[in-house]
């Protein structure tokens, strides 16, 4: 197991305008690792006017990138997947020590994103229109266009693997990209815009500005700006969805989640064990595909044995990441003791893990299991976004999927089952755009696309796959028609 390096000075994370990396005028912040609480970086944050200065460069830059061939773009997309994945165990050192994951789940994070970052070499191959004569003399044709700049916005829990999803479908469209990394884990956009510089993308193209609330209103606001792309809690993809459509741009907003595992009795108890257990403990309970309500369904208590065995062999600092900041790990330990003061039984007790040495001004919480929790209640409804499973105990599986079907959300859900007839009954009536069968983070994998429904996705299509294409482009509807030339000898 490789042992996460922390960064040996602090990392001055600046803006990326114009291929260039600029300070910006309104100040820095701190960037702390949640594994020691110590600042591992400073970021800077730009002023109303360099953002407004950054989206006229894009804007120019992207008129010469919007007529480039498909090949020639390919080829700096090519260039970009060679240099991340030569750099991979760097820029996951760094992601991780930012992120809270462990050295192991940031390279898997940077791997998702890199198997986007493939899909979307082959734009050149998917993208072939189509043209057909409709009437005698007459043909349609369908040709792609760039936008021109699109705009995206991410959340501090997967800071290359979200934006991943979109920077290399969009740029291969032909748009410029501005990016608006989440102001906790800033520090890997530097990576990730340096590989497309030395990837041969001209200037302009990628811009990456930092800050909140302030630098993404101006960034929608910005008249150069025509979609807006965001991942993040509900609350804020509700804020910005509303915002950039009411301005007449595309939105397309992923939000939250409260994703529910129905277990059925019938499962194998080992692969229950294993997949539920990872789920909700891996990036320590902090994604958006995580298990947090376990709907048990009849007698299986010795699954839930296994569950919590596998849970609690875990060794925080190495086999569990530590949480995105203090604030947050007091609110899960609050909201445990909350749950246990309403009648929960804490089979497993995460309030107590011990921080790894050195380690101990850390935002830790161990994995906790909590049983008996009542459908309606805070552990069963809210998002936590931490390793925290809740227990639902169910009658049957009408049961199970009146709970799962009652949830605001409606990302991931999963079952556990060996029986085909009944995993064919939950994935029908799970309401949730992203089902697993004995599997516990359904994930879909490229060419499969990634989007949840209800208060999880604000906007139509998915953020990954093939519904983005026409997310972050428009397709034209050509139709020619040429009159009968007169007899010209030369033309015969
Ligand atoms: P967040 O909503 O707090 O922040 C997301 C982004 O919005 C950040 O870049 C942040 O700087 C910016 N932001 C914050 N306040 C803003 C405001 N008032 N106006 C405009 N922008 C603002 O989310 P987070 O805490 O960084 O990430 C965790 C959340 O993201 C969880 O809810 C998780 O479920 C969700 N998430 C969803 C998906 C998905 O695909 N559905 C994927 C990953 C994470």
């Amino acid at each position: 197991m490789t042992t996460l390096k922390m960064p040996l000075e602090v990392v001055q994370c600046l803006n990326f305008i114009n291929g260039e990396w600029v300070k910006g005028e309104a100040g820095t912040q701190n960037i702390t690792s949640p594994y020691h609480g110590k600042k591992i970086g400073e970021v800077s944050i730009p002023s109303l006017n360099q953002i407004k200065n950054a989206m006229k460069i894009a804007s120019d830059a992207q008129v010469e990138w919007g007529r480039t061939p498909h090949k020639e773009r390919a080829r700096v997309l090519f260039n970009f997947r060679n240099i991340l994945l030569r750099d991979l165990e760097e820029i996951s050192h760094l992601k991780s020590a930012e992120s809270g994951k462990t050295f192991n789940e940031g390279m898997a994070g940077l791997m998702k994103g890199i198997e986007v970052l493939e899909y979307a070499l082959s734009l050149q191959n998917m993208d072939v229109g189509g043209r057909m004569e409709v009437s005698r003399g007459v043909s349609c044709e369908y040709r792609r266009t760039a936008l021109g700049v699109v705009a995206n916005i991410t959340p501090f829990n997967f800071p290359a693997m979200v934006p991943m999803w979109t920077i290399p479908i969009a740029l291969g469209l032909g748009n410029a990209y501005v990016w608006k990394p989440s102001d906790k884990t800033p520090l890997t956009s530097i990576k990730i815009a340096s590989a497309l510089k030395e990837a041969g993308l001209p200037n302009g193209l990628f811009t990456v500005l930092h800050g909140g609330a302030e630098t993404v209103d101006a960034i929608i606001e910005a008249p150069e700006v025509k979609a807006v792309g965001f991942v993040g809690s509900t609350k804020i993809a509700k804020l910005v969805y509303t915002k950039a459509t009411s301005l007449g741009k595309r939105a397309l907003c992923m939000g939250g989640a409260k994703n529910h595992i129905v277990l059925l009795p019938d499962a194998t108890p080992d692969i229950a064990g294993v997949g539920i257990s990872d789920s909700f403990t891996g990036c320590a309970g902090q994604r958006c595909m995580a298990a947090s309500v376990l709907l048990a369904v009849g007698d299986v208590d010795q699954h839930i044995t296994k569950i919590k065995n596998r849970a609690e062999s875990l060794k925080l600092g190495t086999d569990m990441g530590a949480i995105i900041t203090r604030a947050q790990r007091d609110f899960l330990l609050e909201a445990i003791t909350r749950a246990e003061k309403a009648g929960a039984k804490v089979v497993l007790d995460g309030r107590t893990a011990k921080a790894p040495a050195g380690m101990e001004e850390g935002n830790w919480i161990g994995p906790t299991i909590l049983d008996n929790i009542q459908p309606g209640s805070e552990a069963a409804t809210v998002e936590l976004f931490g390793p925290v499973l809740s227990v639902v105990r169910c009658k049957d599986i009408t049961h199970a999927m009146q709970i799962q079907n009652s949830s605001e959300y409606g990302n991931a859900c999963s079952v556990f089952t060996n029986s085909g007839a009944l995993a064919d009954r939950v994935t029908r009536e799970a309401k949730a755009g992203m089902v697993g069968v004995n599997v516990g983070v359904p994930v879909p994998r490229e060419p499969f696309s990634f989007g949840g429904i209800a208060a999880s996705k604000f906007g139509s299509g998915d953020i990954t796959g093939e519904h983005s294409l026409n997310f972050w482009s428009d397709v034209k509807k050509v139709t020619t028609k040429w009159e009968k030339q007169n007899d010209n000898n030369w033309m015969s």
